[in-house]
């Protein structure tokens, strides 16, 4: 291999530090105080509670001086506000999509496409599920159905496009069900729940090729397609001398629509889009935003939010950017995996997903052993970590019963441009240290579940013995 010192040299920060927030410090008593009011749900910890913020990196990038200034060009008027129309011209050289109407977020985009698209008795196929995604088909009437290749749900398989759809299985659900009770393939770029994984560009090809023959839509979840791209860059043959710039347009160019979530790749705290070609689809999600989240030139934020967004957009495919984002998850996964450690493999772009059950073989998946060991890391040394297994999949809503997903996983997510290699050598240690006394580590019980998405609220306790 090569040596370390050119490794790092590769991915070094594109930017130098302009202000810095000072990070709080905890004893361990204070932490273990902590966790019991947090019910052992890190989702329930106050911030000033942690040192190192791994709980997710949504919204919690680090905007760049121009998104700062950005944001003083805000042109407030409730209606025709310019940062609009720059947002929609960003969005355009990007995205390549026709139409747009802002969201708070992404879900409140969700909501929009669930209700207009979907009716009662659809199916809505998926390349894996995410949390939000399925909330909204299914409050639409719809039901998800999982057509990702099988590789993703092996956290051991270093297939190099887990995101990839398995056409076998779109083709079964086709003839089962018929073509006409499918609206569209929800098709997500760098899948999250399968831990950041890409699909392949000549899969997105037969897809397109299959969906035009049945006439199903393809709706995007674009959230982490710029991801997406630079995998398909790295990764794929025939794209490594295009930019990550041309590689989403294309991406896009064989979709017909999106959903965004702008607090992962597009760099802001807050925001996110609906986008779309179909004239019809858009005038229908222009008059249902007003009902959610505000006039359809402003969908629920201020002109500035949309400002910094515009900007964020245009630093989010810059090829340095994406090199370091993803060159820091390699660096804290390869160091994690040489130690032993078991994580889902090929790295992803945003995040280390360490395998709970490999991890926590003494555990029954119905103690939670990602929540359990999620718990553990922040006791150790207040780093904020989640659970994405058996609390995040919910229970199947026509048996009640908990879906026990295959993955059982702790994600560790990196926000951008906010930690340095120095914060990721202390992850790394913390973890080596729960490792080795992963024996003594128990399960948990849950005591609280709220309805929905109960990942965010529910409370547990240990179990006794
Ligand atoms: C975060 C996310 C969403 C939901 O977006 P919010 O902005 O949190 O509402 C949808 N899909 C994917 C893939 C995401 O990562």
């Amino acid at each position: 291999m090569t040596n370390p010192a050119r490794v790092r040299r590769s991915w070094a920060e594109p930017y130098k530090i302009k202000t810095v927030e000072l990070l709080h410090m905890t004893t361990r008593e204070e932490r273990e105080a902590a966790l019991l009011e947090a019910g052992y749900n890190t989702f329930l910890l106050r911030s000033r509670e942690v040192y190192i913020d791994l709980l997710t990196d949504s919204g919690t990038s680090a905007m760049s001086d121009r998104q700062w200034a950005a944001l003083m060009l805000g042109d407030e008027a409730y209606s025709g506000s310019e940062n609009f129309y720059n947002l929609v011209e960003s969005v355009q050289e990007h995205y390549g999509y026709k139409y747009l109407v802002p969201t708070h977020q992404g879900r409140g985009a969700e909501n929009l496409m669930s209700q207009i698209l979907i009716r009662p008795g659809d199916f809505i196929p998926g390349n894996m599920y995410f949390t939000t995604t399925r909330l909204h088909q299914e409050l639409s009437g719809g039901q998800f159905v999982d057509v990702i290749v099988d590789e993703a749900h092996v956290p051991g398989s270093t297939f190099p496009f887990k995101g990839n759809v398995d056409l076998r299985k779109l083709e079964q659900l086709v003839s089962d069900v018929g073509a006409d009770h499918i609206p569209y393939i929800s098709l997500e770029g760098n899948v999250n729940m399968a831990g950041g994984q890409p699909f392949s560009m000549q899969n997105l090809h037969d897809l397109h090729a299959f969906c035009r023959k049945h006439d199903i839509l393809i709706m995007l979840d674009a959230t982490r397609t710029v991801e997406n791209a630079w995998f398909i860059q790295q990764r794929e043959e025939g794209w490594g001398d295009k930019s990550v710039k041309q590689i989403l347009l294309e991406i896009c160019n064989l979709t017909d629509g999106c959903t965004m979530s702008a607090k992962k790749d597009s760099l802001v705290n807050i925001g996110g889009f609906f986008a779309c070609n179909s004239e019809e689809i858009y005038l229908k999600a222009q008059n249902l935003v007003v009902v959610y989240e505000g006039l359809h030139t402003y969908g629920g934020l201020a002109g500035r939010d949309m400002e910094a967004m515009a900007q964020g957009i245009r630093e989010s495919v810059e090829e340095a950017h994406q090199a370091a984002r993803i060159g820091q998850v390699y660096y804290l996964g390869e160091m994690l995996e040489s130690a032993g450690v078991p994580i889902v493999k090929p790295i992803g772009a945003h995040a280390i997903f360490i395998d709970a059950r490999a991890f926590l073989p003494h555990l029954d998946q119905d103690q939670y052993p990602a929540q359990a060991l999620a718990a553990e890391i922040y006791k150790e040394a207040g780093i904020r970590a989640m659970e994405r297994g058996n609390v995040s999949a919910g229970r199947d809503p026509e048996t009640g019963e908990n879906r026990h997903p295959k993955l059982e996983l702790v994600r560790l997510t990196l926000p951008r441009r906010v930690y340095t290699q120095a914060h990721m050598d202390v992850v790394a240690e913390t973890i080596l240290d729960v490792f080795e006394r992963r024996t003594e580590i128990r399960g948990l019980e849950m005591i609280y579940e709220p309805e929905y998405l109960r990942f965010f609220q529910a409370r547990f306790q240990p179990i006794e013995g």
